[in-house]
């Protein structure tokens, strides 16, 4: 019997694949030596958190911060304990005040519209481009008020957002364009880093991205005044404004957002070795791209011209009118032939309680007592069927797949979409 012919494994047959792929190996010798350099260093962290030389961090993290600032050729990097520190850092430094309102996309992770709150900012979701996932400028502008103090873009899967568009948009009425860059270091528009296009980029190294220190992030800036209160807010700015003499106060009080030496040395060895960690996932990528590219009725994910997509995920569209199939038993035959298969993503993030029941900060709701914007179903019809019907992505950054894993992995999935109709009960 030929593999193509051969019985669902959903429906009792044997699975395609037998052996799953073993996790990516991220972590190598160059990472456990650059750790046990520092462990004998005894010196763990170097900051302090008051206007003196440890102000800055201690050596591996001003190293970590050099190359990596050299490597997507920005001004400034400051490096930050995770992406959600950074996504809070630069709504601070831009100076968020409470009612001011920030857009997000309506789909991405949590952080992204949990930051903006902690200021008292209100978030403002928009719309999905259907073909990118990214955030759609049209809707964007939609929902620009004269409260709008920032956007911020989210790079989504490893694809740009429409980043040089928005970023002439939000300067033509002089508001901040801060990048969640999280999924998609080394991502390109028109030969510009993704991260380096915003007023402020934001990348992360926690451990399930493309590389990582367990948990960590990079802040990246071409402004010396934003790169400084990015620096303030990591360190317990409201200790450190006067001797520094810092003149302008807005959200100078600071947390303790400090990376230590030991996630700079990891992080440094990932940087050095960025371009095949990253090209690694791009490879699976393209050979899912290639083996399933024909099949209609699955949509593969577009790259748009101008643009390199860095792959945090893999994600296709589903057409279940065409297919004639529901997604969740088509994805449910797919992980039953032996690697798993995910569907949807994240629900828009307005279906969360906190924005349902306007109830994030203190007893009172605070700061949606601010803001009479409502969220529920139906405000992001796109990214609501997007959730609801469409996505089906691979987790292409989590596992070391070799060619052969490649072709069972494409086989496997050609097998379900083959014999689909015996899915439908
Ligand atoms: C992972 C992720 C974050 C959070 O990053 P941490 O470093 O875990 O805080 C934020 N936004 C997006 C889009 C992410 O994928």
């Amino acid at each position: 019997m030929n593999r193509k012919n051969a019985t669902l494994a959903v429906l009792g047959g044997e699975p395609a694949i037998l052996r799953p792929p073993p996790p990516y190996p991220s972590i190598g010798e160059r990472e456990i030596a650059a750790v046990n350099d520092v462990l004998r260093s005894g010196c763990l962290s170097g900051f302090f958190g008051s206007w003196e030389d440890g102000f800055y961090g201690g050596p591996r993290i001003q190293e970590f911060e050099a190359a990596w600032s050299r490597k997507f050729l920005a001004k400034h990097t400051v490096s930050i304990n995770s992406n959600t520190s950074g996504l809070i850092a630069a709504m601070g430094a831009v100076g968020v005040s409470p009612g001011d309102e920030i857009i997000v996309p309506a789909t991405t992770m949590s952080a992204t519209a949990m930051a903006p709150l902690v200021y008292g900012g209100i978030p403002v979701f928009a719309d999905l481009e259907p073909e990118t996932f990214c955030i759609d400028p049209q809707s964007l502008k939609g929902n620009l008020t004269d409260r709008t103090r920032a956007v911020i873009a989210v790079n989504l899967f490893g694809h740009p957002a429409r980043l040089h568009e928005l970023r002439a948009l939000c300067d033509a009425r002089g508001i901040y364009l801060v990048e969640d860059n999280a999924q998609a270091v080394l991502a390109t528009e028109n030969g510009r880093q993704c991260g380096t296009i915003g007023h402020i980029g934001v990348f992360s190294l926690n451990y399930h991205k493309h590389i990582h220190s367990g948990e960590g992030g990079m802040c990246t800036t071409d402004d010396d005044d934003l790169a400084e209160r990015l620096r303030l807010i990591r360190n317990h700015a409201e200790a450190v404004v006067g001797p520094a003499g810092a003149t302008d106060l807005t959200n100078m009080v600071g947390f303790n957002l400090r990376m230590t030496e030991l996630s700079a040395a990891v992080g440094l060895a990932q940087l050095n070795e960025v371009d095949r960690h990253v090209g690694a996932r791009r490879a699976v990528a393209d050979g899912l791209t290639a083996g399933l590219g024909d099949l209609s009725g699955i949509t593969v994910p577009a790259v748009r011209d101008g643009c390199t997509h860095a792959y945090y995920l893999w994600t296709a569209r589903y057409d279940q009118a065409r297919l004639g199939v529901p997604r969740s038993a088509f994805v449910e035959a797919l992980c039953a032939e032996g690697v798993p298969w995910f569907e949807g993503y994240v629900q828009p993030l307005y279906m969360l309680p906190a924005f349902r029941k306007r109830m994030a900060i203190g007893r009172e709701g605070f700061p949606f007592t601010l803001s009479s914007r409502q969220y529920g179903p139906g405000l992001c019809p796109v990214a609501e069927r997007l959730y609801h019907e469409e996505i089906v992505w691979f987790e292409c950054c989590a596992h070391d797949i070799d060619d052969s894993m490649l072709g069972q992995i494409v086989d496997a999935f050609r097998k379900v979409y083959d014999q689909r109709e015996l899915l439908v009960s």
